[in-house]
């Protein structure tokens, strides 16, 4: 009888000890010797962002269908934009000879469609210089939509 007793007041201790001392950080589910006691189901391990920066781009400018289309165009005009302006810019311009990755909108479309499409306002840029361009205009202080 009193025998009985002993192994719940066990399980409960040490219940009580896995609930008060279970970590927040570096929890290891598989760590505690919790098993033959009580089944503790262990979390499932859902990635919050199961993508790179980079692909979380993508993603984001995937969106709907309709920019899907508008990406797809813009992918094939693109390649075939730096097919024909293959290399920086701005490289170029430093005396530097780069293969152009991106595509540069010289004035900023901010979403004005016919900006965005006036291949007269593209130009090739490295990767590099494109993200230098791009920082600047989003800098803060990068309002001149004329240059
Ligand atoms: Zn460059």
């Amino acid at each position: 009888m009193v025998r009985l007793e002993t192994p719940g007041r066990r399980v409960k201790t040490l219940y009580e000890r896995l609930t008060s001392r279970r970590p927040m950080t570096d929890a290891s589910p598989y760590s505690n010797a919790t098993r033959s006691l009580m089944p503790v189901r262990p979390k499932r391990h859902q990635p919050q962002s199961p993508a790179t920066p980079q692909h979380k781009t993508a993603d984001q400018e995937r969106g709907t269908s309709s920019q899907r289309g508008y990406n797809y165009r813009w992918q094939q005009s693109r390649k075939g934009f730096l097919a024909k302006h293959p290399l920086c810019v701005h490289c170029e311009q430093r005396g530097r000879v780069t293969a152009a990755t991106d595509v540069d909108h010289i004035v900023p479309h901010r979403g004005d469609m016919e900006l965005f499409w006036d291949r007269t306002n593209w130009q090739g840029l490295c990767h590099p210089c494109h993200s230098v361009k791009t920082a600047t205009e989003d800098g803060g202080w990068g309002n001149r939509r004329n240059r």
